[in-house]
């Protein structure tokens, strides 16, 4: 069996890890993989050139200033989303790019001059990170384990399934970010820990309370926001330069996506600063024209600013942490470690509020940035049998449930259960003869079902004619490790599988995710011989220009006729270059070498 790579695909960076062995002392030594640019993680960011190519990680974002309405971010906030959904609404306000709505309801964006859904964007940065994977291990790489928030629901689960199939990845298993950094942080532990993971990431806010005993890690209860992240606190700094550009100036920045772009960067860049620093200077010159010419904007930031016009989001944060506290029935005191995942958390106002609310230092011992993947590298590992066993006991973050009579929503599963589960209920008609019976499942914790998450709408049907009430179907709802939901019936009458036909409300299709992963393997060729073109199009101009200097050079070395021949070469081989004809350009360039080589011998002999 190969490597099964781990993958923390991140709403604002991308990390990989693989596992490389085991210690002396039989620990699992992980590495995180760098990029082709050594960094270690990976800019979740999507973009189409000018010239249509594809772009993906830190290429896409560095351009993103120049091409905001073809440069996709934070895409994840959009992952199993309706179009109509608040948080899309507020998601589209603050970004450059454009969302659109799918047929189905569900929220995609505009890239390259047509609609992507989410689930294909995140299938680009997934096979990046694969292919990060497969340079460093020499390796073809086929089975990944990724993360996704704790707090996501199914359908935001099955999209991310579904973005590894698109990227030609067998996902053996999606496990929850703060379940993966309790891993990476507590393979290590003998001694029983009650610990909290606090993972305030790019775009979404997880907290779960684990135990964790000898290769066990039972999570207690979890809870989270997933529209609360970096992104927000951001969002807070743009809004108020957008507002002072326009009181001083009278020109509104929103409406102009490149500076939108500039703006967001410089936001983030400040966040960054003043983590470490007391005050910051944003400067973006040439934002805007105003009546007098060119404008810039300059402006000094103080932390206490930041921290003040972005306290609730951190204190929503708090709230969280306090319901799953009563969730997991403990009290602060009671947890022993705090474990901080989620670059945010390097902001001080976050760090101070969770040391309040726990009363203790969080752990120093992992890297923010990079323990997610370390975990799922770790059950990688243990589920390809390269380490032993470990136990991950995981509970479903949202209630699951079905709609009942005046539309109340019934719940079968509660939430915080953990899983893998099952929970089985009778089914009946109501009139006579009815051949089918409709199940609305949801998933939420309101009371009545409109005001949940729809998941499905599935059909019993062929029940035989029978007067109302007395078919008896039995509905199994079952949930896997990965947090998934499937349904299975039985007729109780006959003993037979009862045939069920699914509906879901939202997602890709399976002959839409069959035609993205077709695609995808064509986009791929098409983007390798993109890329060879490319490099063979550098090595060939050094090859012209060195040519040429050897011409001019030493050209009374050479007898006329073969001056000719390769200046005829050269102009042959210039001809080529624009043309993307990839075997003619090899041809002329094998030429032209074998020329350049002549000249050299001749060079040489003269000498
Ligand atoms: P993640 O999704 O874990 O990669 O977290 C990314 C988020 O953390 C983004 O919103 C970043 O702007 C933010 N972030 C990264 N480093 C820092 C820092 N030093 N101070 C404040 N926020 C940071």
């Amino acid at each position: 069996m190969g490597k099964i790579i781990g993958i923390d695909l991140g709403t604002t960076n991308s990390c990989v890890a693989v596992l490389e062995g085991t210690s002396a002392a039989g620990e699992p030594e992980v590495k995180v993989v760098p990029n082709t640019e050594g960094a270690r993680t990976t800019p979740s960011c999507v973009a189409v050139s000018s010239g249509g190519e594809r772009l993906v990680g830190q290429v896409a974002k560095r351009q993103a200033a120049t091409n905001p309405a073809n440069t996709v971010y934070a895409v994840k906030r959009l992952m199993g989303r309706k179009y109509g959904e608040e948080e899309v609404k507020r998601h589209a306000s603050s970004v450059a790019y454009s969302i659109t709505q799918h047929d189905n309801g569900d929220a995609w964006v505009e890239l390259g001059g047509r609609p992507v859904s989410p689930p294909e964007v995140s299938s680009l940065v997934l096979a990046t990170m694969k292919e990060i994977a497969e340079t460093y291990l020499g390796e073809a790489v086929t089975e990944a384990i990724v993360t996704v928030p704790a707090y996501f629901d199914d359908a935001q689960r099955q999209s991310t399934k579904d973005a590894g199939r698109i990227a030609g990845l067998d996902v053996k298993r999606i496990i929850n970010e703060p379940t993966a950094a309790a891993l990476a942080y507590g393979l290590d532990k003998r001694n029983s820990e009650t610990i909290a993971v606090y993972d305030l990431g790019g775009g979404t806010f997880d907290i779960s309370i684990l135990e964790i005993n000898g290769g066990v890690f039972n999570v207690r209860a979890t809870g989270g926001d997933t529209h609360l992240g970096g992104e927000d606190f951001d969002a807070r700094l743009i809004d108020l330069m957008c507002r002072e550009f326009e009181t001083a100036h009278g020109v509104d920045l929103r409406t102009d996506r490149m500076a939108l772009q500039r703006l967001r960067e410089a936001a983030e860049k400040a966040k960054h600063e003043l983590s470490s620093s007391l005050e910051t200077e944003i400067n973006i010159p040439f934002i805007a024209t105003g009546k007098t010419g060119p404008l810039h904007l300059e402006r000094t930031m103080r932390r206490n600013e930041l921290e003040l016009m972005t306290r609730d989001l951190v204190e929503r944060t708090l709230d969280a942490c306090r319901r799953v506290l009563v969730d997991a029935k403990i009290a602060p005191p009671q947890v022993n470690q705090v474990v901080l995942v989620g670059g945010m958390t390097r902001m001080p106002a976050v760090q101070r509020a969770v040391k309040e609310l726990f009363g203790r230092d969080p752990s120093k011992e992992v890297n923010p940035d990079e323990v997610v993947a370390v975990g799922a590298a770790i059950q990688g590992a243990a589920l390809s049998g390269q380490i032993d066993e470990v136990l991950l006991l995981d509970v479903t973050p949202l209630s699951i449930g079905v709609e009942t009579g005046g539309g109340v929503f019934t719940r079968l599963i509660p939430r915080n259960t953990t899983v893998p589960t099952e929970k089985s209920e009778i089914f009946t008609t109501s009139v006579d003869s009815q051949n089918f019976v409709p199940i609305h499942v949801l998933q939420g914790e309101r009371e009545m079902a409109v005001d949940n998450r729809s998941l499905a709408n599935f059909e019993l049907t062929g029940i035989p004619p029978a007067p109302r009430g007395i078919p008896k179907i039995q509905v199994t709802f079952r949930i896997d490790a990965n947090g998934i939901l499937s349904v299975e019936a039985k007729d109780l009458g006959t003993s037979r599988t009862q045939a069920v036909s699914v509906t879901p409300t939202s997602g890709l299709s399976e002959v839409e995710v069959e035609r993205l992963i077709a695609e995808g393997d064509r986009f791929r060729e098409t983007d390798e011989l993109r890329r060879t073109l490319a490099e063979l199009r550098n090595q060939a101009e050094t090859l012209l220009y060195t040519t040429e200097q050897a011409v001019e050079g030493y050209a009374d070395l050479l007898d006329e006729k073969r001056i000719t021949q390769v200046r005829e070469d050269i102009e042959n081989l210039r001809n080529l270059l624009d043309t993307g004809n990839l075997d003619a350009l090899r041809q002329a360039y094998a030429r032209l070498e074998a020329a350049t080589f002549e000249i050299a011998e001749a060079m040489y002999g003269a000498g």
